[in-house]
């Protein structure tokens, strides 16, 4: 079956087929680096981090070239950097330099710890400032846009003319208006209107452009780099559900404003609750990436956002992310009993179990990515095998290795088992030692031993004479 993807521009399901096949061109749109990362960045990176790993490893593989951006000039940097610099004494421009330096380091050593396979290109807004400035003037040229005291806006009434605004977000004029202030100052000649172009007020980070010293608008960002890397049609946009207005509506209308076709489906996945609350600074309930890596390895914050329909929204509470490294726990205690059996003897049966689990993981995948589904065929495979008498008997071993090559395969296809379970130097060579104590039957040897790797975060069993360990999770 091919893969369907629903497409928030038609509100439907449908059949994907990329523009030139068997490329895919994806863009996703990246962090504004003025903070560390918290848990809902990356729940949008691991859920585009599995359609990159499904389009190119699935029963239908392509080859996918996958652009993230990063926004490194922004108000929350210049509003971030302009405290530090009342603090430091900096210069404002430096600041904002080294506040959007600094967070781009932990941004990357964040997703870097999350097993994230890294995009093909990974833009800086700043190295596309040039590109912006030409695609301004051409909608200038176009008059869709037009020049004000403080920015060069874009045109919503005058393009409306052609296009509809609020295609992608499904709303009527009337009702975008109302969500919308203009703030003192703003020239702008309808409310929906937005800045192309802002021009620099004192001290703040300026590019000369032929409207005068001053800095991009967020949109037109994304769809210069976007357009620039992956032609002026390319096959996904994505983002977060949050993003779909105003920012990836106004994405579309420069990019349509400016003749080009642009994205051929939108996917946003869904937004991420702490205790049913929205995260935000004035609650205090920003949980960043490093707190819940503190706790729980890489896998387990993978499984917790793909237990959910990447369309859905998903609730956060640690007791809820203790669950699932339970579960998480079953999975790797599975594969570790599994390596430490020998080989088998070859002439594996593949059963019907492992199968079954095959066919509907990826009936699953290839609707929606429906992830959800897709774990529960595996953990029902593993299940299956943990239930088994494997241990005494050399066909059910046999088919425990098919079933652990399957378990891996297709949890590799989810992005699991790429942080490796670091078991050090140390513990293995403890291992070695008591393993030999035990051939020996110096039993209170290997006791010790046993009790020393459990104080080291050991999951200490014995598996057909063998010792095996893994980390406690
Ligand atoms: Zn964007």
């Amino acid at each position: 079956m091919p893969l369907r993807l629903t497409n928030t521009l038609t509100g439907h399901k449908e059949e994907f087929q990329p523009l030139h096949p068997p490329t895919v061109t994806l863009y996703v749109c990246g962090v504004t680096v003025y903070d560390h990362c918290h848990i809902g960045h990356a729940r949008g990176a691991v859920v585009f981090d599995v359609l990159r790993r499904y389009l190119e490893s699935g029963r239908q593989p392509f080859k996918v070239t996958y652009v993230r951006n990063i926004t490194d000039v922004d108000d929350k940097i210049i509003e971030r950097a302009r405290a530090e610099a009342g603090r430091t004494g900096t210069e404002l421009k430096t600041a904002c330099r080294e506040v959007a330096k600094k967070y781009e380091v932990s941004f990357r050593e964040d997703f870097g710890r999350l097993g994230l396979v890294p995009p093909t290109h990974e833009p800086r807004a700043t190295e596309f400032i040039p590109k912006m400035i030409g695609f301004i003037a051409d909608l200038l040229k176009k008059e869709a846009a037009y020049e004000a005291p403080d920015a060069v806006y874009f045109s919503i009434r005058r393009f409306s003319e052609k296009h509809p605004y609020g295609q992608l977000s499904h709303q009527k004029l009337d009702e975008m208006r109302e969500g919308v202030l203009v703030k003192p100052g703003e020239g702008k000649k309808d409310p929906l209107d937005f800045a192309l172009w802002k021009k620099a007020k004192t001290g703040e980070p300026s590019w000369d452009s032929p409207w005068g010293p001053g800095r991009p608008g967020w949109h037109i960002e994304c769809s210069t780099m976007s357009t620039t890397l992956l032609g002026d049609a390319f096959d996904i946009h994505g983002g977060g559900q949050d993003l779909i207005f105003p920012h990836h509506e106004n994405e579309l209308v420069q990019a349509e404003g400016a003749g080009k076709k642009f994205a051929k489906v939108w996917l946003h996945n869904g937004l991420l609750t702490v205790n049913n609350q929205k995260m935000s600074k004035s609650v205090g309930n920003i949980i960043r990436i490093q707190d819940a890596l503190e706790r729980h390895p890489p896998d387990v914050l993978r499984l917790f956002y793909l237990s959910a329909h990447y369309r859905s929204p998903i609730d956060f509470t640690w007791e809820h992310l203790g669950e699932i490294a339970h579960a998480y726990d079953r999975l790797a205690t599975f594969l570790a009993r599994a390596d430490a059996l020998d080989a088998g003897d070859g002439g594996a049966v593949l059963s019907d179990k492992v199968k079954e689990a095959d066919r509907v993981f990826h009936e699953a995948m290839e609707d929606d990515l429906n992830t959800p589904r897709a774990l529960a065929a595996l953990f029902e495979l593993v299940g299956h095998a943990n239930d088994t008498r494997w241990l005494d008997n050399a066909l059910m071993r046999s088919t425990v290795r098919v079933a652990k090559e399957k378990i891996r395969e297709l949890g590799g296809l989810l992005g699991f088992f790429q942080v490796p379970d670091h078991v050090g130097a140390e513990a293995e060579q403890l291992v070695r030692e008591r393993d030999e104590a035990r051939r020996k039957k110096d039993f209170k040897k290997a006791d010790q031993i046993r009790l020393r790797l459990i104080e080291q975060g050991y999951v200490v069993e014995d598996t057909s004479g063998k010792t095996v360990v893994r980390k406690r999770v």
